[in-house]
């Protein structure tokens, strides 16, 4: 019985393996301070509630504890574009796309059937869950797209739809995608594997990484430790491009200024030198001589 997961999807390009054999397959300082635990943890958006250390914001979290995420008047159109088609996805309804929209979101759906027709194949019939919410730990939770997982296999798919321009993280080493799998571990105590699929249709590109059980703990620990740098007010921030551009602390980061500013650090030096102090005599002096 040929594995459904050994099957390229149409028109996707692998861009990284899963930590298993079956690498390539298709299927499937004085900065506000986030907490893990409580009320605080949480907040709203897009009428959904998050929690503040997110499986989204781990990657960002872990490059600059400081981190805080910039909050934008209106919505990036990428943005909206990827919630429209994800909303599309979600009810099966592609009335409101245009074609290349569409496109997209079909190609999301034909990758879910190859995925089906795996399990199908190895005669389960897995349950199909979108929009899942996915509690990791300590009040840490996110959103995963698509879950499928049969009520007796041992092999589950997590996939994450990603309809923006930018490749993330390897599935194998992303952290987000970790965090789903740790709280799919938890969720579904029969399960040993999980397959994690990042599907990009705008760049007709799929991320695949293969988690096993025996993973749980590194998972973990990576997360705790993370969210141990975000609450503890002694880690510093730790500057980089990529996570300090779009970061709502880089007005008053002087991490950041030290490491981007050069002029004003510069000129910050300077005047760190003591300007010399001139005798009251001497002024005196110079003010008798008509020199004031
Ligand atoms: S500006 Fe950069 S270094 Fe500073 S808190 Fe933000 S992400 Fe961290």
């Amino acid at each position: 019985m040929k594995n459904a997961k050994n099957q390229k999807p149409a028109k996707v390009k692998i861009q990284s393996g899963g930590s298993g054999t079956a690498t390539g397959s298709s299927s499937v300082p004085s900065v506000p301070q986030p907490s893990t635990g409580g009320v605080s943890n949480l907040f709203v958006q897009s009428g959904r509630v998050h929690s503040k250390i997110s499986p989204s914001r781990l990657k960002d979290l872990e490059m600059c504890p400081r981190h805080l995420p910039e909050e934008r008047g209106e919505v990036h159109p990428i943005t909206a574009e990827g919630t429209l088609c994800h909303k599309a996805k979600e009810t099966n309804d592609l009335s409101g796309l245009n074609a290349e929209q569409r496109h997209w979101v079909e190609m999301c759906i034909a990758f879910e059937a190859q995925i089906r027709k795996g399990y199908w194949k190895r005669g389960e019939k897995p349950q199909v869950l979108t929009e899942v919410k996915l509690d990791i730990l300590d009040g840490i939770f996110g959103y995963a797209d698509t879950i499928f997982v049969d009520p007796e296999g041992t092999t589950a798919d997590l996939i994450d739809y990603k309809f923006g321009f930018q490749l993330q993280e390897d599935a194998e080493t992303n952290p987000a995608a970790q965090a789903y799998a740790l709280g799919m571990f938890n969720r579904w105590l029969w399960v040993d594997q999980i397959w994690v699929s990042y599907l990009y249709p705008r760049l007709e590109q799929v991320s695949q990484a293969l988690f096993h059980r025996r993973q749980m703990n590194e998972f973990e620990l990576r997360i705790r430790t993370t969210a141990a740098r975000v609450n503890d007010p002694h880690s510093p921030p730790t500057p980089n491009t990529d996570v300090c551009l779009y970061c709502a602390n880089k007005g008053s980061c002087p991490a950041l200024h030290a490491q981007v500013l050069p002029i004003a650090k510069r000129y910050a030096e300077g005047h760190d030198e003591p300007i010399p102090v001139v005798p009251t005599s001497v002024l005196s002096s110079a003010r008798s001589s008509g020199r004031s």
